[in-house]
């Protein structure tokens, strides 16, 4: 390595010169997170060989100036049957246009990196119809697919380790460097984004600074209650929030809301780093990489307490990143040599054992590195941003203006390590008191009703699963001349999780719904769903071919969406004489139609 290449590197006054024509751009579709950590990753490796990189999101970017740019790395995720991430539809809807010009993207090079699961048949599909969709359209793919597995035992970094050393090499050739630069080295240490300017004033409250995100309302905590019965294993919760204005969302839409770090962990967490006596003292971030700032809706002046509280992930289970990171802030040889392994190709085994598998936290990493001391300046580099939680809300705007409603289930769960682990956001939720202030923001969901009330829906929501489905009926229930509302819900036991029971047998009272329940284990041969399709094949024949309605379905991703796609299947091919393959066929174009609609989360 140069000097001469680090200075220029690290120096705000002295930007990257190298960098100049080498510019790229990362677009990531993330859900769950991890899409766009890769993406982060790509960019950070991308600036290590004298790239000038923009890491965004899919939907934050402005689509109209897609055919401006020279190189464009994808990174996207695929859940479950094959749906791609929510930030990437208005992207993709965009793409579809049946008016683009087959040389639109003839300037335009091109990777992907797609995040999947292949035990699902559609595995990878987002990052497969994009890149084949890409090349349609005139762009140059660069660098072949990656895809990475969850099913791989090294997870994404399986894939993406090989990918992303065979992307540089290409990038490489085609951008060489100038004489006398060479690729920044992986360990190198990046100046920090921020310098903090401790603030001479007395300790800042958290309750003292206002949070909000971009997008979001203003609200508090009406009412929660527990929907399973008291001793039953899962603490499933209704939960009532009021907008201090009024808002509107349409049935299917969801609610994202911004956890916070549970005080007594934050405290035990700044005890550890040797902070407790700074924590509520006030400082300002200032700007120490232009390429690196921190979000705009932070506060300009907050404290190590409120950053690990709002913003920065402690709780959360360690990427590799994070460990890179820490060589550089221990001098013990031990644990200098353990986070090396950690960092290596060879030690991915080692590190999955002892993250990953038993989900052990940054804050507990750190209480085992013990010698770790991270430069305060630096929390902003390390840590990663607490992320949103999505949730798909549970009521209609109709029936209870200026309020949503969800329906979620506590995350509470063991693993080897004898400390239970508990969902972040879901212990933030269970810790409110009513009156609470919060924000949040509603996003447009993927499953919409019918546009005519006439239409008949036929709607499968087991579990939490059920939350949209009561949105759906209520809204639907509103509507004048809407017709045959049939609900299949899926409990274990009626009388232990049968969430919303009394509202569903009030509306089928009252003939607005006909509510089919399968309560898996009341029995001594479960039933689940789909038998009930299959039992009511006669209903099911009427609403989905006779009637042409709306088939919705939402809940666990896991094996529920396939079993009740082949349950409607076998109706079709037994009341409606069709063949197997004819009523694959019937159910994919009801899809295509968007009479058939599944959103289902792991
Ligand atoms: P769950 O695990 O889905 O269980 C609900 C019922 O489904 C149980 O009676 C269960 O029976 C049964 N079941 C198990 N395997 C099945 C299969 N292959 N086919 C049909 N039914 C099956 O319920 P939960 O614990 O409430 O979890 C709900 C899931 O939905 C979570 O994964 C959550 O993330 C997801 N969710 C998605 C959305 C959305 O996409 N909009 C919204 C909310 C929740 P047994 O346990 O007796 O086998």
């Amino acid at each position: 390595l140069k000097d001469g290449a680090v200075t220029s590197m690290i120096s705000r006054e002295q930007p990257d010169e190298t960098s100049d024509g080498r510019t790229l751009l990362v677009l990531y579709g993330s859900e769950s997170g991890n899409a766009q950590d890769v993406a982060e990753r790509v960019g950070r490796d991308a600036r290590r060989h004298h790239f000038k990189a923009r890491v965004i999101s899919m939907d934050a970017y402005d689509i109209a100036t897609l055919i401006e740019e020279p190189l464009v790395i994808f990174v996207c995720s695929t859940s479950g049957q094959g749906v791609e991430p929510r930030n990437m539809t208005k992207l993709w809807k965009t793409l579809l246009r049946a008016d683009l010009p087959v040389d639109l993207f003839d300037g335009m090079d091109f990777a992907v990196f797609g995040l999947g699961d292949s035990s699902y048949a559609r595995y990878n599909w987002a990052s497969k119809k994009l890149q084949r969709r890409l090349q349609s359209l005139g762009a140059r793919e660069i660098w072949e697919r990656g895809d990475a597995d969850d099913q791989h035992y090294l997870g994404i970094d399986g894939a993406f380790d090989p990918w992303i050393d065979g992307l540089f090499r290409v990038l490489l050739a085609m951008y060489p460097l100038p004489p006398g630069v060479e690729v920044v080295p992986k360990d190198y240490l990046y100046p920090p984004r921020v310098r903090l300017e401790w603030v001479d004033s007395p300790e800042l409250p958290l309750s003292n600074v206002p949070f909000s995100f971009p997008g979001s309302h203003p609200a508090n905590l009406l009412r929660i209650r527990r929907l399973t019965r008291s001793d039953w294993y899962q603490d499933v919760r209704h939960i009532e929030f009021e907008f201090h204005d009024d808002v509107s969302y349409s049935p299917g839409d969801i609610a994202v809301l911004h956890p916070e770090n549970d005080p007594d962990e934050v405290q035990h967490f700044m005890e550890r780093m040797g902070w407790a006596d700074v924590a509520d003292r006030p400082f300002r971030a200032l700007p120490n990489d232009l390429e690196r700032p921190i979000p705009e809706d932070w506060p300009e002046v907050m404290t190590l307490r409120i950053a690990f509280t709002r913003y920065l992930d402690i709780l959360g289970v360690p990427r590799r990143s994070f460990f890179e990171s820490l060589v550089h802030f221990t001098a013990d040889q031990l644990e200098i040599e353990k986070l090396q392994d950690f960092c290596s190709p060879e030690g991915q085994d080692d590190l999955y054992a002892y993250c990953h598998r038993v989900r052990r936290t940054i804050a507990e990493v750190l209480t085992e590195f013990r010698s770790v001391q991270i430069p305060q300046d630096y929390v902003f580099d390390v840590f990663p941003e607490i992320r949103p939680r999505e949730f798909s809300i549970a009521s209609s705007v109709k029936c209870h203006p200026r309020q949503v409603h969800l329906c979620v289930a506590i995350v509470q769960y063991k693993t080897r390590l004898k400390t239970p682990r508990k969902g972040v956001c879901t212990t933030w939720l269970t810790r409110l008191k009513e009156g609470d202030a919060v924000q949040i923001a509603l996003e447009p969901g993927t499953m919409h009703l019918p546009p005519l009330p006439s239409t008949p829906i036929l709607l499968v929501g087991p579990g939490t699963g059920v939350a949209p489905m009561r949105a759906f009926i209520e809204h639907r229930i509103q509507q004048e001349k809407s017709k045959e509302n049939t609900l299949y819900f899926g409990c274990r036991s009626l009388d232990a999780d049968c969430h919303y029971k009394e509202e569903w047998m009030a509306y089928q009272n009252k003939g607005q719904l006909v509510c089919r329940i399968a309560a898996s284990r009341d029995q001594p041969r479960k039933v689940y769903v789909q038998n009930l399709i299959v039992e009511d094949a006669e209903r099911v024949w009427r609403i989905v071919h006779e009637h042409k309605g709306y088939v919705l379905i939402s809940g666990s991703s896991n094996k529920m969406p396939l079993a009740v796609r082949q349950a409607v299947e076998a109706v079709l091919t037994g009341e409606g004489k069709l063949s197997a393959e004819g009523a694959k066929e019937y159910v994919k174009r009801m899809e295509m139609s968007g009479r058939w609609q599944e959103e289902c989360w792991s």
